[in-house]
């Protein structure tokens, strides 16, 4: 079979498609090791199916409260397995990553508390939810204080640092393990685990919260196989693998997730109200997916940031780098390449292909940005997807990429535009 032809009919030249493929040579054990990962997490998640004896009749819809509702019930039983807890919450119910995070932060602090996050500043969104910028409703508004421990230059926990601003109001550490949208560098399980042990060591019975997104499957061990107490993300991101619809999960010790069906739903009905609607099916199947899909995103990031690397940009994580999440940062160095590679991404996506991204004013971002996303699911950054702010140093932030085979002939496009 001569494939480079079926390339060619797609728009990908001979000479991008010959350059591609030298690349790719170059990075196939590091392809294995996310196999290796991949499989394990797929033990872990069969497993879990296994031991919740999943059924089909757990994949009927309910209406109304949501009463008994079995199949809930036990999916929360399937995530409580995959990620080694005690319990878990996880809905339709909860709108988004942030509306997890910031349930799971409403349900534990009082006022009076202080949170510490020791990663720097958490995601931009949790700035109104903690009150760092001023809104009603905040976390600040009800008393409770923040703090903040920046990791060192080189992205590190700064653990010195850290064990000063404990203190007896430190109720919660919050720790961030993707980059999410911050230049500094994603923080592997191993190096959590380790901030775990030491701010238990200063503090025994602090709460430790980690924000999950875009870690799920992207290695072995879960924060909370090292003793995270609570910790949540996002199912339009990796553990709904790319079917669940909307959603969100918080998974952790049994007492805390108590607090958070309290907080999400009502205090004293809690978690035995939400009606599935219907959507448990997807909810279970991608789960299924999720390693598999997972670690297409992550060969997706691998084959950009060797490719990039190769063309003379620079990347983060680096080809050579260990890769905690599934986030590909591309620095682009001037606003036409990265408009480039955007149109790469999107005229390669199964959904509105046809679209040409421009960079806009959002609300929120003081220059331009530009997005590109094809997706079956709105917002959806587990499906393959790009964006970034267009101002120097011309930083597109890549993420996602439900099929590795997909992912290929994308990111072979964007070289494409590149040269065209
Ligand atoms: C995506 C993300 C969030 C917020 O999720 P939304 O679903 O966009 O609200 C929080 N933290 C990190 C690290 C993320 O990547």
């Amino acid at each position: 079979m001569d494939q480079a032809l079926f390339y060619e009919n797609a728009g990908i030249s001979r000479e991008t498609y010959d350059f591609c493929k030298e690349v790719l040579a170059q990075i196939e054990d590091r392809f294995k090791e996310i196999d290796a990962v991949s499989e394990v997490n797929q033990l872990k998640v069969m497993e879990a199916f296994r031991k919740a004896k999943v059924s089909e009749y757990h994949f009927d819809r309910s209406t109304g409260y949501g009463y008994n509702d079995n199949g809930r019930d036990t999916l929360e039983k399937v995530y409580s397995y995959v990620f080694n807890t005690e319990d878990a919450l996880v809905r339709p119910q909860i709108a988004s990553g942030t509306h997890a995070i910031s349930t799971a932060l409403f349900a534990v602090l009082r006022p009076g508390d202080e949170m510490l996050s020791i990663a720097g500043k958490p995601y931009d969104t949790l700035d109104e939810v903690i009150g760092i910028r001023e809104c009603s409703g905040s976390l600040k508004e009800f008393g409770v204080t923040y703090a903040q421990a920046d990791l060192t230059a080189d992205g590190k926990f700064d653990l010195d640092a850290i064990g000063k601003k404990i203190n007896e109001k430190t109720k919660l550490i919050h720790i961030q393990r993707s980059r999410g949208y911050d230049i500094r560098p994603s923080l592997s399980v191993d190096e959590i685990a380790r901030a775990i042990k030491y701010v238990k060591s200063v503090k025994k019975d602090v709460i430790v919260f980690v924000d999950n997104c875009y870690g799920e499957f992207a290695d072995v061990t879960e924060p909370t196989d090292h003793g995270a107490d609570l910790m949540a993300g996002s199912l339009i991101k990796n553990p709904g693998g790319g079917l669940a619809e909307s959603g969100g999960y918080i998974v952790g010790r049994h007492d805390l997730i108590e607090l958070c069906g309290y907080r999400l739903i009502a205090p004293g009905i809690g978690r035995e109200v939400g009606a599935n609607m219907g959507v448990l099916r997807s909810f279970y199947q991608g789960l299924f997916l999720s390693p598999s899909v997972v670690a297409s995103s992550m060969k997706c990031a691998l084959f950009a940031a060797a490719v990039y690397e190769k063309l003379g940009y620079k990347v983060s994580p680096a080809s050579d780098e260990k890769r905690n999440d599934i986030i590909q940062v591309i620095s682009f160095g001037n606003p036409e390449d990265m408009l480039k590679f955007s149109r790469g991404i999107q005229s390669s996506s199964p959904v509105d292909s046809y679209v040409v991204p421009e960079a806009d004013d959002m609300p929120g971002y003081d220059s331009k940005v530009v997005m590109a996303a094809g997706t079956f699911v709105s917002g959806s950054s587990i499906e393959l997807s790009c964006d970034g702010p267009l101002r120097a140093p011309y930083l597109i932030f890549m993420q996602g990429g439900l099929t590795w085979q997909h992912c290929k002939y994308a990111i072979m496009k964007t070289v494409q535009e590149m040269k065209n």
